[in-house]
């Protein structure tokens, strides 16, 4: 080894050991007659000290020759500080230097190798590996460390076996856009990387295995966002002989045994809620519930507390849905014009917001007082449980569509009050997830977890009669503070049924057997009931570090574009390698 020692270690029972240490110099400050060097390495940072008089001068002199970030090794006693650092874990000692090395000089980095650097995002992306010297940047990596060592734990414990599938797998068209890998062997033909195991991990219960995971990556072609890499890693788990309550059980406990382990806190209770109430109480089929602020309805199939009063929005609109803004009578004109904007943005795409306030004088004020009376009004508030000083948000709209808008103003307003504190964790199941909804686009049916996911059992009448809205799956996700964290279902595991659904899907008989064939006919050999779900593994680093983004806690990320830009990649091949692969390109 070349030290004796690492820069956290060393502490006031060590003093007057002669140690030797290496890393990465920090920084230096030349006080003529004293030199401090700050030397860092992963575990943390201690102090060099050199001494006019004392410290031999060709030791004095190299050091002053050091930059930023050079690799040195030095040797010295451990000697108690007279000032100390309470900052800092060494901070009651430093190093009487008296032997000094360089191992590597460094250029002088791009941007400032500390917690807060002045380094824009694209410099650090390009610069990784020295971003990745950052204490901040290093944590988190040492937390995705920490939750990939306590999941294994745990799944070890519960019997799983992890087993490591195929990265060169065969296209399949649900789902997301696939990767595909050209095969040279077998011209004109692609591999396509794989989105999920989905289909592996199901075929080894049908090996028996029973109990698998793995820690895997996954890889989808999709338009890029924070929490979305077009490689990322799930916790991928599958199990056999089991109905949804035990998959939701177990999984609760991995989460549950992460929270304790990894955070040190007892996630407390995890509710489960259907898809159903989730989009008819917030508009989402992962909400956020640290806090309340649930939807009531002023028109839908089942009131009607707005229509006839001459107030065309509210007639042409088949729902009028809202949120009870607490406090926020007293809301200024600017900012509810604020309000109005965000909900009116593309992406949110509402047409305008109709509020109304409970002032603290008793008064009810609306922005359609003009169609509506206090008497109205009175029915209204008293609907949203309204109390003086509340403020009613209001959107009319079509179903799903007004609800899913106004969930985004229910999170905006949640943000606003400070009700979506990062460190506090709320956590559900959302159960009861449709099997199947429509491409208006596509004029077609389309699964909404996967293909494999199986009907409740009593909704498989529907498959005949052709009421495809109606068939519930058994399918669920987990969501921790408005973030799918993961999702499953218990699977198809008889041949006829996934015929059936694929049928449904718009395969014909041809196309099933050509991309799934595999797994049909292994159904045919005994296949025992299963079903399992992954937890996006990236998603989980985040949520347990308090961040939005995913990228932080991905040792080599891409860019929103799907780029490395530190080892520029994609790029283009030569005309060698295209003509192995038997490849033209047209741009
Ligand atoms: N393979 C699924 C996914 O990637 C998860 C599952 O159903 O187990 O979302």
């Amino acid at each position: 080894m070349l030290r004796t020692h690492n820069n956290g270690e060393l502490r006031l029972a060590h003093v007057n050991q002669t140690v030797t240490l290496c890393g990465w110099v920090q920084r230096t400050r030349d006080k003529g007659g004293m030199i401090w060097i700050d030397l860092r390495d992963r575990y943390g940072i201690t102090q060099l000290m050199l001494e006019e008089g004392k410290t031999p001068k060709e030791v004095l002199d190299l050091a002053r020759t050091f930059g930023r970030e050079f690799v040195i090794s030095a040797t010295g006693v451990v000697v108690e500080r007279l000032s100390k650092n309470d900052k800092i874990a060494t901070g009651d000692i430093e190093i009487r230097v008296s032997e000094i090395s360089i191992l590597n000089p460094a250029k002088l980095p791009p941007f400032l190798i500390e917690d807060d650097t002045d380094g824009g995002d694209d410099l650090r992306m390009k610069y990784r590996y020295l971003d990745l010297r950052r204490n901040p940047v290093r944590a988190n990596l040492q937390l995705r460390h920490q939750v990939a060592r306590f999941t294994r734990d745990y799944l070890d414990n519960q019997d799983f076996i992890e087993v490591e599938t195929p990265v060169l797998i065969k296209s399949t068209p649900e789902g997301a856009r696939d990767f595909v890998v050209p095969s040279r062997m077998n011209p004109g033909e692609f591999y396509a990387l794989p989105q999920s195991p989905q289909t592996f991990k199901q075929l080894l219960m049908v090996s028996g295995f029973d109990r698998y995971y793995q820690i895997v990556k996954c890889f989808r072609d999709e338009d890029l966002r924070a929490d979305r890499q077009p490689e990322f890693t799930q916790i991928d788990c599958e199990m056999s002989f089991i109905e949804q309550e035990d998959v939701l059980n177990m999984f609760e406990g991995l989460i549950r045994h992460l929270f304790t382990k990894v955070k040190g806190m007892d996630l407390g209770e995890v509710s489960r809620m259907t898809y159903a109430h989730a989009m008819k109480y917030y508009g989402s089929d992962k909400p956020d519930i640290r806090f309340d602020m649930k939807f009531v309805e002023l028109k839908s199939e089942e009131v009607d507390l707005v229509s006839d009063k001459d107030f065309a929005v509210f007639d042409a609109a088949n729902t009028v849905v809202g949120i009870n803004a607490k406090g926020c009578a007293e809301y200024t004109r600017k900012q509810v014009d604020e309000l109005t904007e965000f909900v009116k943005r593309p992406q949110i795409g509402a047409k305008g917001l109709i509020y109304f306030r409970y002032n603290n004088d008793g008064t009810l004020k609306s922005s359609v007082d003009k169609f509506y009376s206090e008497e109205d009004l009175k029915k209204w508030a008293e609907a949203f449980g309204a109390e003086k000083g509340d403020l009613i948000l209001i959107l009319p709209g079509d179903g799903d569509k007004v609800r899913k808008q106004l969930n985004e103003l229910r999170l905006e307003m949640g943000n606003r009050l400070g009700l979506r504190d990062p460190k506090k964790y709320a956590a559900h199941w959302v159960i009861d997830f449709p099997l199947l909804e429509y491409g208006e686009e596509e004029d077609r049916w389309f699964a909404m977890h996967h293909p494999f996911t199986s009907p409740k059992p009593e909704d498989i009448q529907y498959l005949e009669s052709g009421d495809l809205g109606k068939i519930r799956a058994n399918a669920y996700d987990l969501v921790i503070n408005g973030v799918e964290v993961g999702g499953g279902s218990i699977r198809i595991f008889q041949k006829d049924l996934q015929a059936k659904m694929f049928e449904v899907l718009g395969f014909s008989d041809e196309e099933a057997k050509h991309q799934f064939g595999f797994l049909m006919d292994a159904f045919e050999y005994g296949a025992p009931p299963h079903g399992g779900l992954a937890f996006g593994f990236d998603r989980l680093c985040s949520l347990f570090g308090g961040s939005d983004s995913i990228r932080d806690f991905i040792a080599f990320p891409k860019n929103n574009s799907g780029r490395d830009v530190m080892i520029d990649s994609p790029s283009t091949i030569d005309d060698k390698q295209l003509n192995e692969l038997k490849i033209r390109t047209v741009v």
